[in-house]
């Protein structure tokens, strides 16, 4: 018999409240180790919420979140990136006026801060897991580039390359793919499946093409709860799924 503490991240009863109106709602959720679920729901459905809960950003008023059996809820942000939680925000938080090698090296873990390199020796260790990150998010040939000069969706993927590199046990992205050009979303869907082994990822997405290439399962949220939950197929024929989306 399964429990829930086999799960890598189980989500019970999570409610948040601003001023009375509940953004996200009683809800559960449990993803497995290896695991790659999309979340899709309409416009203020609570996608983004969720994510600022599990990350600490935003505090619940009720509900559990463990991830490997410890409470995040009660943690701060700080803490639960050492927990091995990694999460990317819709737009790219990156170093513009560094290279893609400097990005990568500010966020490796205790690596060295933007502020100074006087504590930090770099290894020959540190300088091969860079360029290994680099290669994995398609940079491998942009090492020495000024991220500013990079296009949009090499920025999206240099900031995975920054959360890769502190090794993520669960990894969390809302829309990665959002402005990317078609060859781009191919090759984030690879990128993306290419990552999951060994750890769960938690992606919001609304591009439909992309989370059928990438979606173990799907959950559709929708004000602040489940509406469906399953394989694409059987989410996409799910009656309640379709009135949401094509109500709209
Ligand atoms: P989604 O990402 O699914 O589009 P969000 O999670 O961003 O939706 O927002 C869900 C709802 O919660 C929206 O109605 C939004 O206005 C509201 N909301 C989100 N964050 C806050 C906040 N800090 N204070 C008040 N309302 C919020
Ligand atoms: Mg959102």
């Amino acid at each position: 018999m399964s429990s829930n503490t086999d799960f890598a991240l189980a989500i019970e009863d999570l409610t948040v409240s601003f001023d009375g109106f509940k953004a996200v709602d009683n809800l559960s959720l449990y993803i497995d180790k290896d695991e790659l679920r999309v979340v899709i729901g309409p416009n203020g459905a609570g996608k983004t919420t969720l994510l600022d809960l599990i990350c600490g950003k935003t505090k619940s008023t009720s509900g559990s979140i463990k991830f490997k059996n410890k409470e995040l809820s009660k943690l701060s942000e700080h803490q639960i990136v050492h927990a091995g939680v990694g999460r990317k925000f819709q737009t790219p938080s990156i170093y513009e006026n560094l290279s893609v090698y400097d990005n990568l090296e500010v966020s490796y873990p205790e690596g060295r801060t933007v502020f100074g390199a006087l504590a930090f020796k770099r290894t020959d260790k540190v300088d091969a897991r860079i360029k290994e990150i680099a290669n994995e998010v398609f940079l491998g040939d942009f090492l020495s580039m000024e991220a500013a000069l990079l296009s949009h969706g090499q920025k999206q993927w240099l900031e995975i390359g920054m959360l890769l590199i502190q090794d993520p046990e669960l990894l969390m992205l809302d829309e990665p793919v959002a402005g990317m050009s078609v060859r781009e979303r191919e090759q984030t869907a690879e990128l993306l499946n290419r990552i999951s082994k060994g750890r769960s990822v938690l992606v919001i997405e609304h591009d439909m093409e992309f989370v059928a290439r990438i979606a173990h399962k799907v959950t559709v949220l929708h004000q602040g709860k489940i509406l469906a939950e399953g394989d694409m197929k059987t989410v996409q024929n799910n009656p309640d799924v379709i009135e949401v989306y094509l109500g709209h």
